[in-house]
């Protein structure tokens, strides 16, 4: 077992190919990177981000879903679900053995990203299978909330889906724009942002879905914005929204603009390994926080 801090600890790495169907497993200490790799040079490549609590991705195949889909946009030959499942199972094994999980009330969890790449023009696309510990602050911000700012997109991206070449709804490796929202709200001392659109329609986090809440006597509403009207369908929405779904709750898919969340009962941002992190505090101003409805709607993530 490493000494290094719980969630520093380095990954573990597996390659899939044609040669690799079962995933082969790589030294993360090693070059694994080609210098003309166009996953690396151009960001031309596609990616999942998942949680594994115990062993078990959670919601595997909404994930292999959206990376085929996100594949075919690309026009990248990604390797089939049978591949992925075999490559996922190697490096897991490998991953508890090296004890790079973190302890949680929902068990040993880690984060486990698929990534296809378009490769190098002689070797071509090929897959990896990167299994991590969860981020600290990830794990904080289930437990403490987010400030978010409201940031403006700059245009409108429900229009893009006219453009196939505008790739929207693909989960792309070109993360870079929505690492820099991050460092621009961190800047200003709030942890996360919310986009809009250019008529202040709200997006989707940098990283995240938005989840809002209404409470009328016992009844819930959950609502979000339309999940393909430019945004990425997040698999954790979907997976709450289906849970609430079978039990009778209302859902609304938006539009949703400010005010809808500054007068909701709750708001979250929702990702696979965030799950829900509350939001406390929405362009300064205080949001309702419901413990209560957070765990019940993180259990449906958890069931
Ligand atoms: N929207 C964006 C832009 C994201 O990057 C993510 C996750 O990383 C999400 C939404 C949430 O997706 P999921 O719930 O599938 O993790």
């Amino acid at each position: 077992m490493s000494e290094l801090p719980a969630d520093r600890r380095p990954p573990v790495v597996v390659r899939v190919d044609d040669a690799h169907p079962d995933g082969e497993v790589l030294d993360a200490a090693a070059p694994l990177i080609g210098i003309e790799d166009e996953g690396y040079t151009r960001g031309d490549g596609v990616f999942e981000t998942m949680l594994a609590v115990d062993g078990a991705v959670r919601k595997l195949p909404r994930h292999l879903a959206r990376l085929a889909h996100s594949a075919r946009l690309l026009q990248l030959p990604a390797p089939d679900e049978d591949r992925w499942r075999a490559a996922v199972a190697t490096v897991l094994r490998v991953a508890a053995r090296e004890g790079i999980g973190t302890a949680t009330d929902l068990g040993e969890e880690t984060v486990v990203k698929l990534l296809v790449s378009r490769g190098d023009p002689t070797r071509g696309a090929y897959g990896l299978v990167i299994v991590s510990p969860v981020p600290e602050s990830t794990l904080a911000a289930r437990e403490q909330g987010v400030r978010a700012l409201l940031l403006p997109r700059g245009h409108d991206p429900a229009e893009d889906a006219a453009y196939p070449w505008l790739l929207t709804g693909a989960k792309t490796l070109s993360y870079a724009v929505n690492m820099a929202v991050l460092r621009h709200v961190r800047s200003l001392g709030a942890q996360d942002a919310i986009w809009t659109a250019s008529d202040r329609r709200i997006l989707e986090g940098a990283t995240s879905s938005v989840i809002a809440a209404r409470r009328t006597g016992d009844r819930i509403t959950l609502l979000t914005p339309e999940p393909n009207h430019g945004i990425l369908p997040g698999t954790t929405q979907g997976a709450i929204f289906a849970a609430a779904r079978e039990r009778g709750w209302e859902l609304g898919y938006g539009p949703l603009y400010p005010v809808d969340l500054l007068e909701s009962d709750g708001v979250w941002l929702a990702s696979s390994v965030r799950l829900l992190a509350p939001v406390t505090h929405l362009d300064h101003q205080v949001l309702p926080v419901d413990r209560e409805l957070t765990r019940l709607l993180t259990s449906f993530l958890t069931a």
